[in-house]
């Protein structure tokens, strides 16, 4: 029918969060655009389950050893073709023709190479997958300057300045100020955050998302990570860049121009929005995913500053940041390595910033220009974390 003029967009990272919300998206914008792949770690009933629904032409299942030996057994397969099981199906779906948009909510730094694929082939990439930027960024906007693609972000924050500056050059930007709900220990104090739980910490006030992430705005590590992401996605130097807590998640950034003026978007917490917008950017199209904004209802906003003591994380992330070369990609992983260590039980909610920052002390210096370098010091601070925490 009108499949040439619907644009093709791949989800990698399907089964997740943001995969799903991108589905219920994109189930109302079915005459702008088609699923043309989808990838997923390892929940391949939940992924069958969205390849029957949304009949792309490419699905992708990275899988364990068992349970891809066990559907290769079985001898299943997508209606258009076989899955292609392993790793590689994520570059593979990210680089495919009838792909134009790569919408990457993949969690972690497995999502690098696929947002290289996409971009290097000039495909607009839809970031969810943040960590991607924070461990490689240089080598990422290159990827992107060289091949013509383009950065969307889904994260909130960051399309809420997007939001604010489409239109306007860059130099007119004098600061963006980044909000941070501040997690669900936001008003605990250093002895109660010494006992903190699993469970405390997957109960977030305001957002519900994956598990990785939302131990990151426990720890508030999110926050920095999202720093590092505004710094090379909008072109900003680090003292351009500021972070305010707003508990309410209404306001979900300011961006502040050379003559003074203060913009933000707002809007009740919901990706919906974010994820659309990734797609449409710079347009604006009709959807009812948002929920009804009601400031009486909202009311009252209020701000705070990060308290960086109780959230060393923070600090030590915007440091590594600010250090470039490699620290930013050992910050990611070190911050992973520890934080997969919390949700098996292994350590406990304050060990995650000690984890990193005996990593960061090690390895920071580390080269980090290329892939090559960006991986190895990725696999270092992997390592230096299990080996200190990880008995
Ligand atoms: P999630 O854990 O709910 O989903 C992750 C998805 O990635 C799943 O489909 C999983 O199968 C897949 N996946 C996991 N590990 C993989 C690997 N090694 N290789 C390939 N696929 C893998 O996570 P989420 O909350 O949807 O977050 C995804 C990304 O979006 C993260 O980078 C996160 O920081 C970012 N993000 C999420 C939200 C949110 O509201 N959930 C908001 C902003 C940014
Ligand atoms: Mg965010």
């Amino acid at each position: 029918m009108d499949g040439q003029r619907r644009r093709g967009v791949a989800i990698l990272g399907s089964t997740g969060s943001i995969g799903t919300t991108a589905l219920r998206v994109l189930s109302r914008q079915r005459d702008r655009f088609r699923v043309a792949a989808l990838t997923a770690f390892s929940n391949a009933e939940l992924l069958r389950d969205q390849v029957n629904e949304y009949r792309p032409a490419f699905a992708g299942l990275v899988v364990n050893g068992t349970e891809r030996a066990r559907i290769a057994a079985a001898g299943e397969g997508a209606p258009c073709g076989p899955w292609r099981l392993g790793p590689e199906c994520l570059v593979e779906a990210a680089g495919r023709d009838d792909v134009d948009i790569v919408l990457n909510a993949v969690v972690g730094a497995a999502g690098l190479d696929a947002t290289l694929a996409a971009l290097s082939r000039g495909k607009r990439v839809a970031l969810a997958n943040k960590e991607t930027l924070v461990m490689g960024g240089s080598l990422v906007t290159r990827a992107c300057a060289q091949g013509g693609g383009e950065i969307v972000p889904v994260d909130s924050e960051h399309s809420a300045i997007l939001q604010c500056i489409t239109g306007r050059p860059g130099m007119e930007v004098r600061r963006v100020i980044i909000t941070a709900s501040g997690g669900p220990f936001r008003q605990w104090t250093p002895e109660q955050l010494g006992r903190a739980t699993l469970e405390d910490a997957l109960r977030h006030p305001t957002w519900r998302m994956g598990r990785k992430i939302t131990v990151d705005s426990a720890t508030m590590a999110n926050k920095a990570l999202e720093v590092i992401e505004a710094h090379f996605l909008f072109g900003l130097p680090y003292d351009r860049i500021e972070v305010v807590v707003h508990p309410q998640s209404i306001v979900h950034s300011f961006v502040e121009f050379v003559d003074g003026s203060v913009l933000a978007q707002l809007g009740v917490p919901s990706m919906e929005l974010p994820v659309l917008y990734a797609l449409t950017h710079p347009e604006r199209v009709s959807d009812t995913g948002v929920p009804h904004f009601d400031p009486v209802a909202s009311s009252p906003l209020t701000f705070e500053p990060v308290d960086e003591v109780r959230f060393p994380a923070f600090a030590l992330g915007v440091a590594a940041g600010r250090q470039g070369g490699a620290a930013p990609a050992v910050f990611n992983a070190a911050n992973e390595a520890a934080v997969a260590l919390f949700l098996d039980g292994r350590i406990r909610f304050s060990d995650i910033g000690a984890a990193i920052a005996g990593a960061l002390d090690a390895l920071g210096s580390l080269p980090g220009e290329g892939r090559e370098a960006l991986l190895a010091a990725d696999g270092a601070a992997r390592r230096n974390v299990q080996e200190r925490f990880g008995c």
